[in-house]
């Protein structure tokens, strides 16, 4: 039995239906809130936190989704 092997070339583009997503988190207690597309409502929450806490050091990250795809779906079929 004979085998053959081709390589298939694979881009991630952004997925255009979400944005940027933001996620401010505490870096004390590690608790986060819910991803955002807006930094200032992640900053709010950090800032609520911190109030309701007392806890003084957040991070805030941002992040996107992407969909992988082929370059050439036709190249994903036999030879
Ligand atoms: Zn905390």
């Amino acid at each position: 039995m004979r085998a053959r092997y081709w390589f298939l070339e694979w881009t991630l583009p952004a997925d255009p239906r979400v944005g940027l997503r933001y996620v401010g988190k505490c870096l004390l207690c590690a608790e986060f809130c819910v991803d955002t597309v807006s930094a200032d409502e992640a900053q709010v929450w950090c800032l609520k936190r911190a109030g309701a806490t007392g806890h003084t050091r957040y991070g805030l990250s941002a992040f996107q989704y992407f969909t992988a795809a082929l370059t050439d779906p036709a190249a994903g079929g036999a030879p």
